[in-house]
């Protein structure tokens, strides 16, 4: 049976990536080595690095003088090194989930931090609005998708300070003025490689402000300086995160993938709208792209088991929401086809008419 990867993370990537990824393994570029046994400064591989940098910058229009970082460490090594690298005094984060609010605690053991407004009230089902920036601090940092609750800021917003966004769960998603950002980043597992490699965007000019000692290996300017080298590179990651790259800019690029993002959500969204045995948990105006999340209607929540079983039996994967959420949670990523999000939509309509 044909299975629809719906997992939230690790998440579905393009079969030709995965094809091109088990072939490195197999053999990496004719070398008759493997790719998991070459040295990451091999020159077969410092090629590797070097077009991943280039496809980033290019697909994103990224600027002059920001730097493209492939590390260790997931997203959440990020929250701590943020603040490390650009925290001297005072910064801003907006709240809104579970990853902000993790980010939130890492910041304030180095400074103060001022939480401009919050959702926790309303379990995160929606993005604050009306809050307003302190003009002092030195960064104001965001979510740009919250993956757990289904809520995205799909337009980058206007503050009169430099942002700092984690990007884990919509990077390449949408086109993003990266010009008004000093640090973008996230782990690459939901939307452009496996686990093991977080990227980072950084605008050069915005380090070296801060007094403290940074350790080497939690300090951009070490990985700028070492091109991504400093130490071992998760290798393997970073050359599937290579194909997809290649892939989204075949497939017409970021552009595409927003058209392609919003096509997908609305038919689905359409679809929870229409059901009366489905409802959406997050505020339709703040409805993320990529990770579509609904419950059970209330005269039917006896009855999310068997849905449950039921879109198993026919090849979904990975619909169960998040446990503080509850309910389903369907995740659209880039490399998700328009089918499987018709299969999902056929199995609601299915059991509608079994009920
Ligand atoms: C998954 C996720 C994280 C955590 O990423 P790790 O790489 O596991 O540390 C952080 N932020 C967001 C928005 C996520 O979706």
């Amino acid at each position: 049976m044909k299975k629809h990867n719906f997992n939230a993370g690790p998440s579905i990537l393009p079969r030709e990536v995965i094809e091109q990824t088990a072939q490195a393994v197999l053999d990496f570029n004719g070398s008759g080595l493997s790719i998991l046994e070459i040295s990451h400064r091999a020159k077969d591989f410092q090629p590797v690095v070097d077009e991943a940098v280039a496809l980033f910058k290019e697909l994103l229009n990224i600027p002059e003088g920001y730097s493209v970082l492939f590390l260790g460490g997931g997203a959440s090594m990020e929250f701590c090194m943020v603040p490390f690298n650009f925290l001297e005094k005072k910064a801003a984060y907006l709240n809104t989930g579970v990853w902000a609010k993790k980010a939130m605690k890492e910041a304030k053991g180095f400074g103060e931090v001022v939480e401009v407004a919050s959702s926790a009230e309303a379990t995160y089902t929606y993005i604050p609005k009306d809050y307003t920036v302190p003009a002092d601090v030195d960064y104001f940092h965001i979510t740009t998708n919250n993956t757990i609750y289904g809520t995205e800021l799909k337009e980058d917003l206007d503050v009169n300070v430099p942002m700092i966004a984690d990007m884990s769960s919509d990077i390449f998603s949408r086109p993003i003025d990266v010009s008004k950002y000093i640090c973008i980043y996230g782990g690459a597992q939901k939307n452009l490689a496996p686990a093991g490699v977080t990227f980072v965007i950084v605008k050069n000019e915005a380090l070296g402000k801060v007094s403290r000692y940074i350790p080497t290996m939690l300090n951009y300017q070490t990985h700028i300086d070492g091109g991504s080298m400093f130490n071992t590179p998760p290798v393997l990651p970073i050359y599937t995160a290579l194909q997809t790259l290649r892939w989204i800019k075949a497939q017409g690029g970021v552009k595409e993938m927003e058209r392609r993002a919003i096509e997908k959500a609305d038919m689905l969204y359409a679809e929870i709208d229409r059901n009366k045995m489905f409802v959406g948990t997050a505020a339709k105006e703040d409805r993320s792209r990529m990770n579509i999340c609904f419950v059970m209607a209330p005269e039917y929540k006896d009855l999310e088991a068997d849905f449950m079983k039921f879109a198993t039996e026919r090849g979904m994967v990975g619909i169960k929401g998040h446990r503080s959420v509850g309910g389903f949670r369907a995740s659209c990523y880039n490399a998700m086809p328009k089918e499987s999000v018709q299969a999902l939509i056929d199995c609601m309509k299915e059991f509608e008419a079994m009920h």
